[in-house]
């Protein structure tokens, strides 16, 4: 058996340990803290097989180029499914994944503001339960706001009702928030998707974002320093780039700025996800 296919078994088994864990601790943050832990893959994961459910994962080969992910471009196109935008044009897609409110979000709101920036915040549907305010400010600013299922689950494994389920009711509290019907975008959670999972999505009507472009900003207790953050962010950049940030990061609330600007210093130009087609 090949490392790899080792790993692959092992990797389920240890997520429900983790969660296990979570719900034993008995507090809601903890769970949330280990389900948003949606970090960049394995290199080894790029050459995973999207049928049998698996990860999104990126190999990054230089900086400033766009990296190979578990599924190609034109793979992902068949579903309306997009990880990047397949262009020599210095544009770039900021996306946010809102699994709780930590305080972080409204300077985030602040610097998106300040540049221009427009961006697309995918939410679970407690989000929009107890932060209906932000998600309106959301919207009236003109961001996005996507839709990151109810309860995060793992979308290749739930049948057809239990995936529709999980859509619709975020929807239905967006709507009810907001007055406005949701954008069809979606970040399935954990990066988690199958070709079954994906067929269903686009039935659905959905387009399934996920990203070129992230970094460790999930972890409450390990916070990346400003300068790594900086650092990272934009030697990793390339034109077409989706990048996924985490709105609970106090690192990207103090940073987004500063980055913005240097993004901007470095010609870059930020586009709303209704361009990707
Ligand atoms: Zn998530």
């Amino acid at each position: 058996m090949k490392r790899s296919d080792l790993t692959k078994m092992c990797r389920p088994a240890g997520r429900l340990l983790l969660l296990a864990l979570a719900w034993a601790l008995g507090t809601g943050a903890a769970f949330l803290k280990e389900h948003f832990a949606e970090k960049e893959s394995a290199p080894s994961a790029a050459s995973a097989s999207a049928s049998a459910g698996a990860g999104w994962g990126l190999k990054f080969h230089k900086d400033g180029q766009r990296p190979d992910g578990n599924s190609s471009m034109e793979e992902l196109a068949a579903y309306d499914a997009f990880y990047a935008r397949d262009t020599e044009e210095k544009v770039l897609y900021l996306t946010f994944d809102c699994g709780y409110e930590n305080g972080n979000t409204e300077p985030i709101l602040d610097a998106l503001k300040k540049h221009g920036a427009p961006a697309a915040f995918f939410v679970v549907g407690t989000y929009i339960e107890s932060e209906p305010e932000l998600v309106r400010r959301m919207t009236d600013e003109g961001h996005i706001v996507g839709n990151h299922t109810w309860h995060h689950p793992d979308l290749t494994q739930l049948d057809m009702e239990s995936l529709e389920q999980e859509l619709t009711d975020v929807e239905y509290a967006y709507r009810e928030a907001t007055g406005r019907d949701m954008p069809k975008y979606l970040r399935p959670p954990q990066g988690r998707y199958s070709s079954d999972s994906l067929q269903r999505t686009k039935d659905l009507g959905y387009r399934t974002i996920f990203w070129s472009l992230a970094y460790e900003d999930w972890n409450q207790d390990a916070q990346p320093a400003r300068e790594d953050a900086i650092d990272i962010l934009t030697r990793r950049v390339h034109p077409g780039a989706i990048v996924l940030l985490h709105n609970t990061s106090s690192t990207n609330a103090a940073v987004l700025d500063e980055l913005l600007t240097r993004w901007e210093e470095m010609g870059y130009d930020f586009r709303p996800l209704t361009e990707l087609q």
